[in-house]
């Protein structure tokens, strides 16, 4: 007899898939697609870096003193963690995910590689996607219309731009790589592969 504590089965089981990729590639726009054409839920991450004028706490990322943040990550509260650009702590909270996949839903990870490596070691089937730029000059342009940064941190974010995609690359626990010459097509690209490889889970599992 199933005791008032058991959960449902969910019709579909949950996917995790984590969305990686250099500043100025057009990654938070891909994501926006994925979690409204699929349904998806973003994970809000929790940061040390400052907010911006144009964010909101808890819609884009937990903004959190240092003190807070290694709280979180003492408690084990977090999924994975990294410094990212020498600069900042960010990390994704873990209940909210864990919580997510148990109700069978699909969850998306805007993280960074170092980061995304850590949660394919913990969850090997996560879906992982690489959204990289056409080329290096397109990234660079991309880069200084934003208008975010000064000629130094472009600088900086196109030298780590080339390492990441390095990284990525070399590590082999990439499932695709989108390349964003045409917004819109990136877009269907993904939303295509994540529903193929949800539709491949639930035929495994046969749900
Ligand atoms: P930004 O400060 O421009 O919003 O993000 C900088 C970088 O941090 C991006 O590459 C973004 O993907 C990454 N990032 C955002 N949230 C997380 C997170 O929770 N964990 C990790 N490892 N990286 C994150």
């Amino acid at each position: 007899m199933m005791s008032t504590t058991d959960r449902p089965t969910p019709a579909t089981p949950g996917l995790l898939v984590v969305i990686s990729g250099p500043s100025g590639v057009g990654k938070t726009t891909i994501v926006r697609a994925v979690k409204d054409r699929l349904g998806g839920m973003f994970s809000v991450s929790a940061t040390t870096r400052p907010r911006t004028e144009m964010e909101r706490h808890g819609v884009d990322y937990y903004f959190l003193s240092e003190e807070e943040f290694v709280g979180m990550l003492e408690r084990g509260e977090l999924l994975e963690h990294a410094e990212v650009f020498g600069r900042h702590w960010y990390g994704t909270p873990r209940r909210p995910v864990v919580e997510a996949l148990a109700a069978g839903r699909l969850v998306i990870l805007e993280i960074d590689v170092q980061g995304a490596l850590q949660v394919k070691q913990g969850a090997p089937d996560a879906f992982m996607v690489f959204i990289e730029p056409p080329d290096e000059e397109t990234l660079l342009a991309r880069l200084r219309a934003r208008g975010r940064d000064d000629e130094d941190a472009i600088a900086r974010r196109f030298a780590e731009a080339r390492s990441e995609i390095a990284l990525a690359r070399e590590s082999g626990r990439y499932d695709v790589f989108i390349v964003n010459d045409d917004l819109e097509r990136a877009q269907r690209d993904t939303c295509a592969r994540i529903a193929e490889r949800r539709g491949e889970v639930a035929s495994v599992t046969g749900s």
